[in-house]
Protein backbone atom coordinates (compact mmCIF):
# COMPACT_ATOMS: atom_id res chain seq x y z
CA UNK A 1 0.00 0.00 0.00
CA UNK A 2 3.56 2.11 0.04
CA UNK A 3 2.43 4.23 -3.18
CA UNK A 4 -0.66 5.78 -1.10
CA UNK A 5 -0.72 9.44 0.99
CA UNK A 6 -2.65 6.87 3.50
CA UNK A 7 -3.73 3.10 4.25
CA UNK A 8 -6.75 4.25 5.65
CA UNK A 9 -8.62 7.54 5.17
CA UNK A 10 -11.70 8.06 7.20
CA UNK A 11 -14.37 10.55 6.59
CA UNK A 12 -16.15 11.27 10.17
CA UNK A 13 -14.61 11.29 13.63
CA UNK A 14 -17.58 10.08 15.33
CA UNK A 15 -17.99 6.79 17.30
CA UNK A 16 -17.07 4.48 14.69
CA UNK A 17 -14.63 6.53 12.57
CA UNK A 18 -12.56 7.26 15.53
CA UNK A 19 -12.62 3.34 16.50
CA UNK A 20 -11.80 2.45 13.09
CA UNK A 21 -8.61 4.61 12.72
CA UNK A 22 -7.15 4.24 15.96
CA UNK A 23 -7.86 0.17 15.73
CA UNK A 24 -6.21 0.00 12.32
CA UNK A 25 -3.36 2.25 12.85
CA UNK A 26 -2.53 -0.13 15.78
CA UNK A 27 -1.89 -2.47 12.99
CA UNK A 28 0.52 -0.52 11.79
CA UNK A 29 -1.72 1.17 8.85
CA UNK A 30 -1.06 4.92 8.13
CA UNK A 31 -4.32 6.42 8.88
CA UNK A 32 -6.06 9.77 7.88
CA UNK A 33 -9.06 11.38 8.84
CA UNK A 34 -11.24 14.31 8.47
CA UNK A 35 -14.00 15.96 10.69
CA UNK A 36 -15.55 19.15 10.29
CA UNK A 37 -17.33 19.72 12.97
CA UNK A 38 -17.07 18.08 16.98
CA UNK A 39 -14.37 14.94 17.65
CA UNK A 40 -16.29 12.24 18.93
CA UNK A 41 -19.82 12.87 16.31
CA UNK A 42 -23.30 12.49 17.49
CA UNK A 43 -22.98 10.29 20.60
CA UNK A 44 -20.48 12.70 22.93
CA UNK A 45 -21.54 15.97 21.35
CA UNK A 46 -25.67 16.04 20.90
CA UNK A 47 -26.51 12.31 22.03
CA UNK A 48 -25.78 9.60 24.65
CA UNK A 49 -23.62 11.85 26.22
CA UNK A 50 -25.34 15.00 27.12
CA UNK A 51 -28.70 12.81 27.26
CA UNK A 52 -27.61 11.25 29.91
CA UNK A 53 -26.17 14.09 32.16
CA UNK A 54 -30.06 15.35 31.18
CA UNK A 55 -31.70 12.79 32.42
CA UNK A 56 -29.51 12.39 35.91
CA UNK A 57 -30.40 16.25 36.17
CA UNK A 58 -33.98 15.54 35.44
CA UNK A 59 -33.97 12.43 37.90
CA UNK A 60 -32.92 14.96 41.12
CA UNK A 61 -36.29 16.28 41.03
CA UNK A 62 -38.17 13.93 42.14
CA UNK A 63 -35.36 12.25 44.60
CA UNK A 64 -35.68 15.66 46.27
CA UNK A 65 -39.30 14.95 46.78
CA UNK A 66 -39.33 11.22 47.40
CA UNK A 67 -36.74 11.88 50.74
CA UNK A 68 -39.24 12.91 52.78
CA UNK A 69 -40.18 9.49 53.48
CA UNK A 70 -36.89 8.52 54.51
CA UNK A 71 -36.45 11.53 56.84
CA UNK A 72 -35.02 14.22 55.05
CA UNK A 73 -36.15 17.77 55.65
CA UNK A 74 -34.75 20.32 52.79
CA UNK A 75 -35.91 23.26 54.21
CA UNK A 76 -36.84 25.93 51.20
CA UNK A 77 -37.60 24.22 47.81
CA UNK A 78 -35.03 23.42 45.01
CA UNK A 79 -34.79 25.30 42.46
CA UNK A 80 -33.35 24.34 38.82
CA UNK A 81 -30.84 26.58 36.97
CA UNK A 82 -30.57 25.47 33.28
CA UNK A 83 -27.57 27.55 32.21
CA UNK A 84 -25.64 25.74 35.25
CA UNK A 85 -26.82 22.36 33.78
CA UNK A 86 -26.06 23.41 30.15
CA UNK A 87 -22.59 24.95 31.01
CA UNK A 88 -21.31 22.15 33.12
CA UNK A 89 -22.53 19.77 30.33
CA UNK A 90 -20.19 21.84 27.73
CA UNK A 91 -17.57 21.67 30.05
CA UNK A 92 -17.78 18.01 30.00
CA UNK A 93 -17.78 17.56 26.40
CA UNK A 94 -15.12 20.01 25.52
CA UNK A 95 -12.65 17.91 28.09
CA UNK A 96 -13.96 14.73 26.01
CA UNK A 97 -13.48 16.50 22.88
CA UNK A 98 -9.86 16.77 24.37
CA UNK A 99 -9.43 13.29 25.49
CA UNK A 100 -10.63 12.15 21.59
CA UNK A 101 -7.63 14.42 20.20
CA UNK A 102 -5.38 13.15 22.58
CA UNK A 103 -6.48 9.45 21.50
CA UNK A 104 -5.57 10.46 17.70
CA UNK A 105 -2.16 11.73 18.32
CA UNK A 106 -1.33 9.22 19.97
CA UNK A 107 -2.30 6.96 17.80
CA UNK A 108 -0.25 8.70 14.85
CA UNK A 109 -3.78 9.48 13.45
CA UNK A 110 -3.54 12.73 11.16
CA UNK A 111 -6.45 14.38 11.58
CA UNK A 112 -7.60 17.10 9.64
CA UNK A 113 -10.41 19.88 10.20
CA UNK A 114 -12.65 20.13 7.22
CA UNK A 115 -15.37 18.26 5.48
CA UNK A 116 -13.71 15.31 2.89
CA UNK A 117 -15.21 15.00 -0.67
CA UNK A 118 -14.67 11.17 -2.10
CA UNK A 119 -12.61 12.27 -5.51
CA UNK A 120 -12.48 9.03 -7.03
CA UNK A 121 -12.24 4.98 -5.43
CA UNK A 122 -8.68 6.17 -4.33
CA UNK A 123 -8.55 9.75 -3.54
CA UNK A 124 -10.12 12.26 -1.54
CA UNK A 125 -9.90 16.53 -1.15
CA UNK A 126 -10.04 18.50 2.13
CA UNK A 127 -9.05 21.86 2.69
CA UNK A 128 -7.99 21.88 -0.80
CA UNK A 129 -5.99 19.52 -0.63
CA UNK A 130 -5.78 15.90 -2.83
CA UNK A 131 -4.89 12.89 -0.80
CA UNK A 132 -4.80 9.30 -2.20
CA UNK A 133 -5.68 6.01 -0.06
CA UNK A 134 -5.43 2.29 -0.80
CA UNK A 135 -8.94 2.72 1.40
CA UNK A 136 -10.93 5.34 2.34
CA UNK A 137 -13.85 4.81 4.94
CA UNK A 138 -17.34 6.67 4.95
CA UNK A 139 -18.50 7.26 8.69
CA UNK A 140 -20.11 10.49 9.03
CA UNK A 141 -22.89 8.54 10.63
CA UNK A 142 -26.67 9.89 10.81
CA UNK A 143 -28.48 13.69 10.77
CA UNK A 144 -31.56 14.40 12.29
CA UNK A 145 -34.81 14.56 9.56
CA UNK A 146 -37.65 16.93 10.15
CA UNK A 147 -40.94 15.86 7.98
CA UNK A 148 -42.10 18.79 5.54
CA UNK A 149 -45.42 20.64 7.97
CA UNK A 150 -45.96 24.31 7.67
CA UNK A 151 -43.52 26.28 10.49
CA UNK A 152 -41.42 23.68 9.74
CA UNK A 153 -38.41 26.01 10.80
CA UNK A 154 -39.58 26.64 14.23
CA UNK A 155 -38.70 23.13 14.94
CA UNK A 156 -35.56 22.19 16.90
CA UNK A 157 -33.65 19.04 15.94
CA UNK A 158 -31.82 17.04 18.66
CA UNK A 159 -28.63 18.89 18.00
CA UNK A 160 -29.88 21.98 18.80
CA UNK A 161 -31.68 21.02 21.80
CA UNK A 162 -28.87 20.50 24.27
CA UNK A 163 -27.95 24.14 23.96
CA UNK A 164 -31.12 26.14 24.18
CA UNK A 165 -30.98 29.89 25.61
CA UNK A 166 -33.47 29.88 27.89
CA UNK A 167 -34.91 26.77 29.99
CA UNK A 168 -38.49 26.23 28.07
CA UNK A 169 -40.88 26.07 31.02
CA UNK A 170 -43.60 24.37 28.20
CA UNK A 171 -42.08 21.74 26.02
CA UNK A 172 -43.32 19.54 23.15
CA UNK A 173 -42.05 16.82 21.04
CA UNK A 174 -43.40 15.19 17.92
CA UNK A 175 -42.20 11.68 17.67
CA UNK A 176 -42.33 8.37 19.59
CA UNK A 177 -38.75 6.69 18.93
CA UNK A 178 -35.94 6.55 21.44
CA UNK A 179 -35.34 10.42 21.10
CA UNK A 180 -38.83 11.65 21.81
CA UNK A 181 -39.29 9.59 24.62
CA UNK A 182 -36.17 10.55 26.58
CA UNK A 183 -36.31 14.16 25.88
CA UNK A 184 -40.22 14.42 27.02
CA UNK A 185 -39.21 12.58 29.96
CA UNK A 186 -36.13 14.87 30.70
CA UNK A 187 -38.09 17.79 30.34
CA UNK A 188 -41.24 16.73 32.56
CA UNK A 189 -38.72 15.49 34.85
CA UNK A 190 -36.91 19.66 34.89
CA UNK A 191 -39.87 20.78 35.59
CA UNK A 192 -41.08 22.09 32.33
CA UNK A 193 -45.05 21.03 31.29
CA UNK A 194 -44.04 18.22 28.68
CA UNK A 195 -46.71 17.22 25.61
CA UNK A 196 -45.48 14.08 23.56
CA UNK A 197 -47.18 14.22 20.01
CA UNK A 198 -47.12 10.85 18.19
CA UNK A 199 -48.92 9.74 14.59
CA UNK A 200 -49.69 6.02 15.76
CA UNK A 201 -51.96 4.41 18.68
CA UNK A 202 -48.50 3.46 21.39
CA UNK A 203 -45.54 4.38 21.29
CA UNK A 204 -42.02 3.32 20.85
CA UNK A 205 -42.92 0.70 17.97
CA UNK A 206 -40.60 -2.44 17.60
CA UNK A 207 -40.40 -2.80 21.49
CA UNK A 208 -42.00 -5.13 23.35
CA UNK A 209 -45.83 -4.45 23.07
CA UNK A 210 -46.47 -5.25 27.37
CA UNK A 211 -43.35 -3.05 27.64
CA UNK A 212 -44.70 -0.02 25.93
CA UNK A 213 -47.73 -0.07 27.17
CA UNK A 214 -46.11 -0.26 30.91
CA UNK A 215 -44.36 3.06 29.93
CA UNK A 216 -47.32 4.81 29.10
CA UNK A 217 -48.69 4.53 31.94
CA UNK A 218 -45.28 5.24 34.03
CA UNK A 219 -44.59 8.30 31.96
CA UNK A 220 -48.74 9.50 32.63
CA UNK A 221 -47.93 8.85 36.27
CA UNK A 222 -45.54 11.12 36.09
CA UNK A 223 -47.03 13.94 34.90
CA UNK A 224 -45.70 13.56 30.43
CA UNK A 225 -48.87 14.65 28.40
CA UNK A 226 -49.72 11.79 25.82
CA UNK A 227 -51.01 12.64 22.62
CA UNK A 228 -51.15 9.71 20.73
CA UNK A 229 -52.64 9.69 16.90
CA UNK A 230 -51.97 12.99 16.22
CA UNK A 231 -49.87 15.03 14.17
CA UNK A 232 -48.85 18.64 13.83
CA UNK A 233 -50.89 20.81 11.44
CA UNK A 234 -48.70 23.72 11.35
CA UNK A 235 -46.39 25.60 13.95
CA UNK A 236 -46.78 29.53 14.19
CA UNK A 237 -44.55 32.00 16.58
CA UNK A 238 -46.10 34.99 18.31
CA UNK A 239 -43.60 36.55 20.24
CA UNK A 240 -41.56 33.90 22.11
CA UNK A 241 -44.70 31.75 21.84
CA UNK A 242 -45.44 28.61 19.66
CA UNK A 243 -48.66 27.87 18.75
CA UNK A 244 -49.15 24.02 17.98
CA UNK A 245 -52.14 23.39 15.62
CA UNK A 246 -52.65 19.67 16.48
CA UNK A 247 -54.68 17.39 13.94
CA UNK A 248 -57.44 16.67 16.60
CA UNK A 249 -58.36 20.06 16.50
CA UNK A 250 -56.53 21.10 19.48
CA UNK A 251 -53.90 24.13 20.16
CA UNK A 252 -50.91 24.23 22.30
CA UNK A 253 -48.70 26.96 23.21
CA UNK A 254 -45.25 26.10 24.18
CA UNK A 255 -42.00 27.43 24.31
CA UNK A 256 -39.72 24.93 22.56
CA UNK A 257 -41.10 22.76 19.83
CA UNK A 258 -38.51 19.65 19.07
CA UNK A 259 -38.92 16.96 16.05
CA UNK A 260 -37.50 13.52 16.94
CA UNK A 261 -38.82 12.20 13.88
CA UNK A 262 -35.63 9.64 12.96
CA UNK A 263 -32.36 10.41 11.78
CA UNK A 264 -30.73 9.97 7.48
CA UNK A 265 -27.28 9.02 6.87
CA UNK A 266 -25.21 12.51 6.62
CA UNK A 267 -23.84 12.13 3.23
CA UNK A 268 -24.45 15.78 2.33
CA UNK A 269 -21.10 16.89 -0.07
CA UNK A 270 -18.99 14.11 0.69
CA UNK A 271 -18.87 13.38 -3.29
CA UNK A 272 -20.59 10.13 -3.50
CA UNK A 273 -21.86 11.35 -7.12
CA UNK A 274 -18.14 10.88 -8.11
CA UNK A 275 -17.93 7.05 -7.18
CA UNK A 276 -20.02 4.14 -7.89
CA UNK A 277 -21.87 3.31 -3.88
CA UNK A 278 -25.30 1.81 -4.30
CA UNK A 279 -27.79 2.79 -1.60
CA UNK A 280 -31.10 0.98 -0.23
CA UNK A 281 -34.59 2.40 -0.63
CA UNK A 282 -34.31 3.90 2.98
CA UNK A 283 -30.91 6.08 2.04
CA UNK A 284 -28.51 3.91 3.88
CA UNK A 285 -25.20 2.62 2.13
CA UNK A 286 -25.18 -1.00 0.88
CA UNK A 287 -22.37 -3.04 1.95
CA UNK A 288 -20.85 -6.89 1.71
CA UNK A 289 -19.96 -8.53 4.56
CA UNK A 290 -16.76 -6.83 4.88
CA UNK A 291 -17.94 -3.59 5.32
CA UNK A 292 -17.47 -2.79 1.27
CA UNK A 293 -19.50 -1.00 -0.43
CA UNK A 294 -19.96 -1.55 -4.26
CA UNK A 295 -16.86 0.31 -4.79
CA UNK A 296 -14.73 -1.80 -2.93
CA UNK A 297 -11.71 0.49 -1.98
CA UNK A 298 -14.94 2.39 -0.12
CA UNK A 299 -16.11 1.34 2.94
CA UNK A 300 -18.90 2.41 5.57
CA UNK A 301 -19.89 1.66 9.30
CA UNK A 302 -22.07 2.66 11.90
CA UNK A 303 -25.41 4.43 11.23
CA UNK A 304 -24.46 4.66 7.66
CA UNK A 305 -25.55 1.58 7.31
CA UNK A 306 -28.50 -0.86 7.67
CA UNK A 307 -28.54 -2.34 11.75
CA UNK A 308 -29.22 -0.42 14.78
CA UNK A 309 -28.03 3.58 15.09
CA UNK A 310 -26.39 2.56 18.68
CA UNK A 311 -23.03 3.71 19.36
CA UNK A 312 -21.44 0.31 20.63
CA UNK A 313 -22.61 -1.20 17.33
CA UNK A 314 -20.63 0.97 15.61
CA UNK A 315 -17.50 0.39 17.58
CA UNK A 316 -17.89 -3.40 16.94
CA UNK A 317 -18.57 -2.83 13.15
CA UNK A 318 -15.59 -0.69 13.59
CA UNK A 319 -13.53 -2.95 15.09
CA UNK A 320 -14.72 -5.96 12.98
CA UNK A 321 -14.21 -3.92 9.80
CA UNK A 322 -10.38 -3.07 11.04
CA UNK A 323 -10.18 -6.92 11.61
CA UNK A 324 -11.16 -7.97 7.70
CA UNK A 325 -8.97 -4.97 6.02
CA UNK A 326 -5.95 -5.11 8.25
CA UNK A 327 -5.97 -7.67 10.56
CA UNK A 328 -6.20 -11.31 10.23
CA UNK A 329 -9.81 -11.18 9.11
CA UNK A 330 -10.72 -14.08 12.27
CA UNK A 331 -13.38 -11.64 14.38
CA UNK A 332 -17.10 -13.49 14.09
CA UNK A 333 -19.96 -11.76 12.10
CA UNK A 334 -21.72 -9.46 14.89
CA UNK A 335 -24.96 -10.87 16.14
CA UNK A 336 -27.15 -8.23 15.86
CA UNK A 337 -30.41 -9.86 17.73
CA UNK A 338 -28.63 -9.94 20.63
CA UNK A 339 -27.67 -6.28 21.05
CA UNK A 340 -28.96 -4.77 24.33
CA UNK A 341 -30.25 -1.12 24.36
CA UNK A 342 -31.75 0.90 26.97
CA UNK A 343 -34.06 4.15 26.59
CA UNK A 344 -33.64 6.54 28.88
CA UNK A 345 -37.39 8.04 29.57
CA UNK A 346 -38.63 8.07 32.94
CA UNK A 347 -38.38 4.94 34.12
CA UNK A 348 -36.06 3.92 32.31
CA UNK A 349 -36.34 0.69 29.72
CA UNK A 350 -33.84 -2.14 28.81
CA UNK A 351 -34.02 -4.80 26.45
CA UNK A 352 -32.20 -7.06 25.17
CA UNK A 353 -33.51 -9.87 22.44
CA UNK A 354 -37.03 -10.95 20.87
CA UNK A 355 -40.16 -9.01 21.95
CA UNK A 356 -42.84 -11.42 22.90
CA UNK A 357 -44.61 -10.54 19.50
CA UNK A 358 -41.50 -11.37 17.56
CA UNK A 359 -40.93 -14.62 19.83
CA UNK A 360 -44.33 -15.63 19.01
CA UNK A 361 -43.61 -15.67 15.12
CA UNK A 362 -40.00 -17.55 15.97
CA UNK A 363 -41.30 -20.29 17.95
CA UNK A 364 -44.01 -22.42 17.80
CA UNK A 365 -44.61 -22.24 21.83
CA UNK A 366 -43.36 -19.84 24.23
CA UNK A 367 -43.79 -19.69 27.95
CA UNK A 368 -43.91 -15.41 29.44
CA UNK A 369 -43.00 -14.64 32.50
CA UNK A 370 -43.99 -10.94 33.48
CA UNK A 371 -43.98 -9.22 36.98
CA UNK A 372 -44.44 -5.52 37.75
CA UNK A 373 -43.76 -4.04 41.65
CA UNK A 374 -43.61 -1.49 43.49
CA UNK A 375 -39.41 -1.22 44.20
CA UNK A 376 -38.29 -1.62 47.98
CA UNK A 377 -37.55 2.27 47.95
CA UNK A 378 -40.95 3.38 46.90
CA UNK A 379 -42.44 1.68 50.09
CA UNK A 380 -41.13 4.85 51.78
CA UNK A 381 -40.65 7.51 48.90
CA UNK A 382 -44.17 7.94 48.68
CA UNK A 383 -43.86 7.55 44.74
CA UNK A 384 -46.24 5.44 42.76
CA UNK A 385 -43.35 4.26 40.38
CA UNK A 386 -43.72 0.76 39.51
CA UNK A 387 -41.34 -1.62 37.86
CA UNK A 388 -41.67 -4.44 35.58
CA UNK A 389 -40.03 -7.08 34.44
CA UNK A 390 -40.32 -9.80 31.95
CA UNK A 391 -38.81 -13.30 30.30
CA UNK A 392 -39.62 -14.84 27.39
CA UNK A 393 -38.91 -18.51 26.85
CA UNK A 394 -38.39 -20.59 24.00
CA UNK A 395 -40.56 -23.91 25.27
CA UNK A 396 -39.14 -26.32 23.35
CA UNK A 397 -35.25 -25.34 24.17
CA UNK A 398 -36.36 -23.57 27.27
CA UNK A 399 -33.85 -20.87 26.08
CA UNK A 400 -34.72 -17.18 26.83
CA UNK A 401 -34.87 -15.30 23.93
CA UNK A 402 -36.24 -12.33 25.57
CA UNK A 403 -35.71 -9.53 28.18
CA UNK A 404 -36.66 -6.83 29.15
CA UNK A 405 -37.26 -4.13 32.25
CA UNK A 406 -38.82 -1.28 32.84
CA UNK A 407 -37.83 0.69 35.88
CA UNK A 408 -34.98 2.75 38.03
CA UNK A 409 -31.26 2.09 36.38
CA UNK A 410 -32.90 -0.74 33.62
CA UNK A 411 -30.07 -0.31 31.61
CA UNK A 412 -27.12 -1.35 33.99
CA UNK A 413 -29.38 -4.35 34.90
CA UNK A 414 -29.89 -5.33 31.60
CA UNK A 415 -26.22 -5.78 30.66
CA UNK A 416 -25.61 -8.48 32.75
CA UNK A 417 -28.81 -10.36 31.59
CA UNK A 418 -27.66 -9.89 27.83
CA UNK A 419 -25.03 -11.81 28.56
CA UNK A 420 -27.21 -15.14 29.70
CA UNK A 421 -29.17 -14.29 26.74
CA UNK A 422 -25.98 -14.14 24.08
CA UNK A 423 -24.65 -17.38 25.79
CA UNK A 424 -27.88 -19.10 25.15
CA UNK A 425 -28.85 -19.62 28.81
CA UNK A 426 -32.01 -21.79 29.31
CA UNK A 427 -35.07 -20.98 32.14
CA UNK A 428 -33.23 -23.75 34.47
CA UNK A 429 -29.79 -21.76 34.39
CA UNK A 430 -32.01 -18.91 35.43
CA UNK A 431 -34.16 -20.54 37.92
CA UNK A 432 -30.51 -22.37 39.00
CA UNK A 433 -28.89 -18.84 39.86
CA UNK A 434 -29.35 -17.28 43.20
CA UNK A 435 -30.30 -13.76 44.06
CA UNK A 436 -29.28 -10.60 45.42
CA UNK A 437 -31.69 -9.59 48.22
CA UNK A 438 -32.78 -6.92 48.49
CA UNK A 439 -32.58 -5.76 45.01
CA UNK A 440 -35.16 -5.65 42.03
CA UNK A 441 -32.88 -7.48 39.90
CA UNK A 442 -33.30 -10.45 41.74
CA UNK A 443 -36.75 -11.10 40.39
CA UNK A 444 -35.15 -12.25 37.03
CA UNK A 445 -34.18 -15.52 38.74
CA UNK A 446 -37.31 -16.15 40.96
CA UNK A 447 -39.60 -15.64 37.92
CA UNK A 448 -41.34 -19.03 38.23
CA UNK A 449 -45.23 -18.58 37.76
CA UNK A 450 -46.02 -18.92 33.84
CA UNK A 451 -47.62 -15.55 33.01
CA UNK A 452 -49.06 -17.02 29.60
CA UNK A 453 -47.98 -19.33 26.69
P1 LIG B 1 -36.70 6.68 15.69
O1 LIG B 1 -36.53 6.13 14.33
O2 LIG B 1 -36.42 5.84 16.87
O3 LIG B 1 -38.17 7.26 15.85
C1 LIG B 1 -38.69 8.17 14.93
C2 LIG B 1 -40.10 8.49 15.33
O4 LIG B 1 -40.61 9.53 14.50
C3 LIG B 1 -41.04 7.29 15.20
O5 LIG B 1 -41.91 7.28 16.31
C4 LIG B 1 -41.79 7.60 13.91
O6 LIG B 1 -43.10 7.09 13.90
C5 LIG B 1 -41.85 9.11 13.94
N1 LIG B 1 -41.98 9.71 12.61
C6 LIG B 1 -41.26 9.42 11.52
N2 LIG B 1 -41.66 10.17 10.48
C7 LIG B 1 -42.66 10.97 10.94
C8 LIG B 1 -43.49 11.95 10.34
N3 LIG B 1 -43.35 12.27 9.05
N4 LIG B 1 -44.42 12.54 11.12
C9 LIG B 1 -44.56 12.22 12.41
N5 LIG B 1 -43.81 11.29 13.03
C10 LIG B 1 -42.86 10.67 12.30
O7 LIG B 1 -35.80 8.00 15.67
P2 LIG B 1 -35.27 8.97 16.79
O8 LIG B 1 -35.17 10.27 16.09
O9 LIG B 1 -36.05 8.89 18.05
O10 LIG B 1 -33.82 8.37 17.08
C11 LIG B 1 -32.95 7.98 16.03
C12 LIG B 1 -32.14 6.79 16.42
O11 LIG B 1 -31.11 7.16 17.31
C13 LIG B 1 -32.90 5.71 17.17
O12 LIG B 1 -33.58 4.82 16.32
C14 LIG B 1 -31.83 5.02 17.96
O13 LIG B 1 -31.29 3.97 17.20
C15 LIG B 1 -30.82 6.11 18.21
N6 LIG B 1 -30.93 6.58 19.61
C16 LIG B 1 -30.58 5.71 20.61
C17 LIG B 1 -30.70 6.10 21.93
C18 LIG B 1 -30.35 5.15 23.03
O14 LIG B 1 -29.65 4.18 22.78
N7 LIG B 1 -30.84 5.36 24.24
C19 LIG B 1 -31.17 7.43 22.31
C20 LIG B 1 -31.53 8.25 21.17
C21 LIG B 1 -31.39 7.82 19.89
P3 LIG B 1 -43.43 5.56 13.52
O15 LIG B 1 -43.00 4.75 14.70
O16 LIG B 1 -44.90 5.57 13.35
O17 LIG B 1 -42.67 5.26 12.28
Amino acid sequence: MADYDFDLFVIGAGSGGVRAGRMAASHGARVGMAEDRYLGGTCVNVGCVPKKLYSYAAHFHECFTESAGFGWQLGQAPTFSWSTLRDNKKAEIERLNGIYRRLLENANVTLFNGRARIVDAQHVEVAGKRYSAAKILLATGGWPWIPDIPGKEHFLDSNAIFDLERFPKRFLVLGGGYIAVEFASIFNGLGADSHLVYRGSLFLRGFDREVREFTHDEMLKKGVNLHFETTIERIEKQGEVYHVHLSNGEQLEVDAVMAATGRRPNLDNVGLENVSVEQEINGKIRIDDRYQTTTPSILALGDLIDGPELTPVALAEAMRLVDCHFGKGEAAPIDYETVATAVFCHPNIGTVGLSEEMARKRFERIRVYSTTFRPMKHTLSGSEERSMMKLIVDDASDRVVGAHMVGEDAGELIQGIAIAIRAQLTKADFDATIGIHPTSAEEFVTMREITRH
